[in-house]
């Protein structure tokens, strides 16, 4: 399949700090490829660049088969961008809003309604409605169906659903995968680890690098199986037990239980054993599954 987004070698400073170091990435044509860091990891910087808003050092990208650099302007005809932060005019109606980014684009509101439809018809009984005054998810569906308006062949999505309540997040996935059927290809930033297993392929990104590209199955189930939970009144004495485990590689507190990172060979009875001869009579331990946190520590573990 056709890569509509191409990187090779991208890099961006600013000043000393290198936000971006040399980043390869394609993302093949009509999918949905999520892009998963902790805060400062780079993302917005790779989404400004793809969105010919920010000129890279080095390297390059193209997008729809368009330099981002020298066919900037080529581009932006291209894409659809929902920026990290609330993009649309708060003090417009949801109509203003609608009828100002199609004459951006010099297109007609009605023109992609097959596209839009879905997404507008949602917002229909308040035409006008302040954006500043609609709920999270709906400011989102609105700034989607700006986004949509000129029918980009991609969309570039920084964090769209930060946020945003669960059910209107389920229902602004239920619109991504339909845009993907119509054949756009979307890049996708989260945080949300039920959002990131909608993608067909995730890139993890620490500290301008990309650390891993793969399947969310591969990348959460990989993670899920030697993963556990662990607990007992003393909680810290119990840390530090199991951090004395050889085959125990991290353990972390996690909301109230702690997060036990182990390798094959660990098994939680013989380990339960072992902490209760310790000492730790009432030791626990069961098997977790795995949060977005757990990945951004294992990120952080796979860089250091
Ligand atoms: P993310 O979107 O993953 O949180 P960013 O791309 O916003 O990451 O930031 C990457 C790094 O670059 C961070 O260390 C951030 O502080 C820094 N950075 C981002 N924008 C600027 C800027 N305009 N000037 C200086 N440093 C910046």
């Amino acid at each position: 399949m056709k890569n509509v987004i191409d990187i090779q070698g991208l890099t961006k400073r600013y000043g000393k700090l290198l936000a971006l170091d040399h980043v390869n990435l394609s993302v093949s044509e009509g999918s949905i490829f999520g892009l998963i860091g902790p805060d400062g990891a780079g993302k917005s910087t790779l989404y400004h660049i793809l969105a010919t808003l920010l000129s890279p050092d080095d390297g390059s990208a193209t997008v729809a088969g368009l330099d981002v650099v020298k066919e900037h302007k080529k581009l932006r005809a291209e894409i659809g961008y929902m920026p990290e932060k609330f993009s649309l005019y708060p003090d417009l109606t949801v109509r203003e809003n609608l009828h100002f980014f199609a004459s951006l684009f010099g297109v007609d509101v009605n023109k992609n309604f097959d596209l839009t439809a879905p997404i507008f018809d949602q917002l229909k009984k308040f035409p006008d409605r302040k954006a500043g005054a609609l709920s999270g998810g709906m400011k989102q569906k609105l700034a989607l169906g700006c986004a949509l308006i000129h029918r980009p062949k991609v969309l570039l999505m920084d964090e769209p659903t930060t946020g945003v309540d669960a059910v209107s997040r389920s229902e602004f996935w239920e619109m991504l995968s339909t845009l993907k059927e119509k054949g756009i290809t979307i890049l996708v930033s989260t945080s949300y680890m039920d959002e990131a297993q909608r993608c067909e392929h995730i890139a993890l990104i620490n500290k301008g690098r990309i650390l891993d590209v793969d399947t969310p199955v591969r990348l959460v189930d990989g993670m899920d199986k030697n993963l556990y939970n662990a607990s007992s009144k003393e909680m810290y004495p119990l840390l530090e037990a199991l951090r004395t485990l050889p085959e125990v590689k991290e353990c972390y507190t996690f909301g109230s239980t702690l997060h036990v990172v182990t390798n094959n060979g660990f098994n939680p009875d013989d380990a339960v054993k072992e902490l209760r001869q310790k000492g730790l009579e009432d030791a626990l331990i069961w098997p977790a599954k795995g949060n977005i946190e757990d990945l951004f520590i294992k990120l952080a573990k796979d860089d250091g």
